[in-house]
């Protein structure tokens, strides 16, 4: 898997050599390179953001920075060499239309929205096979769906990711609409219902969840078959222990030590149900019944 991130903080993604994701880059499962936005900039100050149009506080980053980028790594031509449609002044191929002598939005949400929803109501993936080369940009967000561990797996089978980190009060809103327009599969997702400074933070968070999906990546492939949020019912996982088996007074659960594996994998799912039941009541709402046993629905 080929990953581009584009930051103003390229180095915050030192880290990635790290860890797990570091042996899987010397593995040569995925190939992340970070890039400075700012080497798409033309001015002496290297200016990637400007004030908000209609005003208020905070500045917003630049669509032709962006543009300049994201065409290069995404392989298009600059507008000027390209199908005169696909040009600034074929608005309407980007969703933008005239409005009183104006550009604006034919609708924004409605571009926007279906994209994610897609996948959080559990219709169809757009990732379907494995390794598809076609880029996927990822722009983090917080007015944006959530990120799920569904997003997570679909996306672990593109062959190419890209990242756009946002700073200040975030992007131009016709970055995602220009690209959308242009055939780009674009992706605003939110990491949680809270105001980051940056998206180098969410980004990581996506990177992660995506890259530990990818076959080979985990030393024991089951470990990531089991987890919350995964499979079929997307459960939260049992509560897990270690030995010893009494520690500070505490004793892990008797059936734990019984040897019996009918008995554990039953104590196991009902503990899931019951924690899932409590904690996440929406998971539960939202699980397909044909995924529960009978035993299942004793719990
Ligand atoms: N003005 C924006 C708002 O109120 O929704 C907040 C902009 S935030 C300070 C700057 C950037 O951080 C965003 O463009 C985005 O890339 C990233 N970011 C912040 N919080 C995030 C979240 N919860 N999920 C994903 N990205 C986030």
């Amino acid at each position: 898997m080929k990953i581009d991130i584009v930051s103003v903080f390229p180095e915050y993604f030192e880290v990635l050599n790290l860890s797990l994701l570091g042996k899987a880059q010397a593995k040569g499962l995925v190939e992340v390179t970070a890039h400075n936005l700012r080497d798409w900039t033309h001015d002496v100050h290297h200016s990637v953001d400007d004030t908000p149009v209609g005003g208020g506080a905070g500045m917003v980053m630049k669509p032709e920075v962006w543009a300049e980028c994201l065409d290069e790594l995404l392989g298009f031509a600059p507008p000027s060499q390209c199908d005169p449609a696909d040009a600034a002044d074929g608005a309407d191929s980007v969703g933008w239309s005239e409005q009183g002598g104006r550009l604006a939005p034919n609708d924004l949400l409605a571009q926007n929205g279906p994209t994610n929803q897609a996948n959080q109501d559990g219709q169809t993936d757009r990732i379907s096979q494995a390794d598809d080369c076609r880029p996927v940009l990822i722009l983090p967000n917080p007015s944006a769906p959530l990120f799920t561990q569904r997003d997570a797996t679909e996306l672990s089978h593109a062959g190419h990711l890209l990242f756009g980190c946002g700073r200040y009060e975030g992007y131009d809103a016709r970055i995602p609409a220009y690209y959308r327009g242009r055939g780009v599969d674009v992706r605003e997702y939110s990491i949680g219902d809270y105001v980051l400074n940056g998206g180098e933070v969410a980004v990581s968070v996506m990177l992660e969840a995506i890259t530990r999906l990818l076959p080979g990546f985990m030393g024991n492939p089951q470990s990531i078959v089991t987890e919350s949020y995964t499979g079929q019912d997307a459960l939260l996982e049992h509560r897990q222990y270690t030995k010893p088996a009494v520690w500070r007074g505490m004793a892990v659960p008797d059936v734990l030590l019984s040897g019996d594996h009918a008995k554990v994998d039953r104590f196991r799912r009902d503990e899931a149900l019951a924690r899932t039941s409590e904690i996440r009541p929406d998971l539960v709402e939202a699980l397909d019944c044909s995924a529960l046993s009978k035993a299942d629905r004793k719990t």
